[in-house]
């Protein structure tokens, strides 16, 4: 694959990386990323082929071998993703579970600590307090916004610290810079789950994390059409530890899948600023109607880490957590009275999707985990999309009267 003329240039502004970052054209020039759809790669003779098994430093390693180690399209993924969220590597993976599931045990072993905060994703609580512990791997909940039980978890050497902030579905912030201290001085390597701020409003790298993960299936294909996922850290941990443990158990994303997401990547910022904005207001508009209990936006001066949220996102995020005032019966009644908003556990999509945790998501915990997250009977969790905000206004408004 030869590069044009127009290499990345690293002083690019994110958005202009966002556009450019990572794209290498063939010898035809196409504008577009071309996508190459193939499982391998052929050589010109046996030495050539010999020549690309031996193991080489990973920056003169351009020789394509098997689309489980490497594709060109979804190298340029990569490439570009790295340049964005200012990481020395990344890896991209077939689904976020796939990038949360590797960051972790790649580099974890039988008789390691893992602290966490409990409001996870169902999927991440499951890997850390289910598929973890069999493997000997002792782990740590702790409430994510409780500094005082970080500093007592973290009072022992540990292997990994793992964090969602802002967490799904209440919308909880972890104190990143704080945490990361905390972790590193008991040698832990802290993995930030960034899915709900997305490289476009929250750098867990510039706060102290080692790690980021992503469900690329969220905000970055932003359109609801493929899943994907993606780790970002120090070039020595992806050599020593990701790298191997992707080509052996072969979670690779597909070069078709990796070439929307390097497209979603293009309007990343332009649809989280869209879509935050109009969060806002819907997190407003919904703290001012009856029949709405409270209202959870990290954007908002009421969320209760308000201040902390600013510091560490550029925006509040697309998801606006609500409560219904007469739990599950308003909930279900809320939902199924709209007429715009789509019923579904997807978020960051361009459609707006509203789900009831208790009876979805979450509901593997059962009812006594749920409390002690504060998931209530009523809460609903809305991913705002980018329809005209006065529409769904309209939408919610007929929904909460039917509610009542
Ligand atoms: C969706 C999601 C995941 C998992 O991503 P998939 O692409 O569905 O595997 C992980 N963490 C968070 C916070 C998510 O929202």
């Amino acid at each position: 694959m030869t590069t044009n003329k127009k290499t990345t240039n690293h002083a690019w502004r994110p958005q202009t990386l966002a556009v450019r970052g990572g794209l290498k054209r063939s010898n035809y020039n196409e504008t577009a990323e071309a996508i190459y759809v193939t499982s391998g790669f052929v050589y010109a003779d046996a030495a050539e082929a010999e020549a690309a098994f031996v193991a080489k430093a990973p920056e003169e390693d351009d020789r394509f071998i098997y689309s489980r180690f490497s594709n060109p399209t979804v190298c340029m993924l990569e490439e570009r993703l790295r340049l964005m969220e200012g990481a020395e590597a990344c890896r991209a993976t077939a689904t976020g579970m796939a990038a949360v599931f590797s960051s972790l045990m790649c580099q974890l072993k039988a008789g390691d600590r893992v602290v966490a905060s409990r409001a996870l994703f169902g999927s991440c609580d499951y890997i850390i307090s289910q598929i973890l512990p069999r493997f000997g791997i002792q782990t740590v909940f702790v409430d994510g916004t409780d500094l005082d039980q970080w500093a007592h978890a973290l009072d022992r050497t540990t292997a990994a610290v793992f964090l969602e902030t802002p967490s799904n579905p209440t919308l909880e912030i972890v104190d990143l810079p704080a945490v990361c201290d905390l972790a590193h001085k008991v040698g832990a390597r802290v993995v930030v789950d960034n899915v709900f701020a997305s490289p476009a409003l929250q750098k867990p790298l510039k706060l102290g994390a080692d790690i980021v993960v992503y469900s690329a299936t969220k905000h970055i294909d932003g359109q609801g059409r493929c899943l994907g996922g993606a780790v970002l850290g120090p070039a020595a941990f992806v050599t020593d530890h990701l790298a191997p443990f992707l080509k052996h158990t072969g979670p690779a994303l597909s070069p078709f899948n990796a070439w929307v997401m390097l497209k979603g990547l293009e309007t990343l910022e332009l649809r989280m600023d869209r879509q935050c904005a109009a969060a806002k207001r819907i997190a407003t508009f919904l703290g001012s109607r009856a029949g709405v209990a409270r209202v959870r936006y990290p954007g908002l001066a009421n969320h209760p880490q308000h201040n902390l949220a600013l510091r560490q996102m550029s925006a509040g995020g697309t998801v606006v957590t609500f409560e219904v005032a007469g739990g599950k019966t308003a909930a279900f009644n809320c939902i199924n009275a709209l007429s715009l908003v789509d019923i579904s556990n997807n978020l960051g999509d361009s459609k707006s999707l509203i789900t009831h945790p208790a009876t979805t998501t979450h509901q593997r915990l059962g009812p006594d985990a749920r409390a002690r997250l504060g998931i209530g009977d009523g809460m609903l969790r809305l991913s705002v999309g980018l329809e005209d905000p006065a529409d769904l206004e309209e939408d919610l408004a007929r929904a909460l009267a039917a509610a009542a």
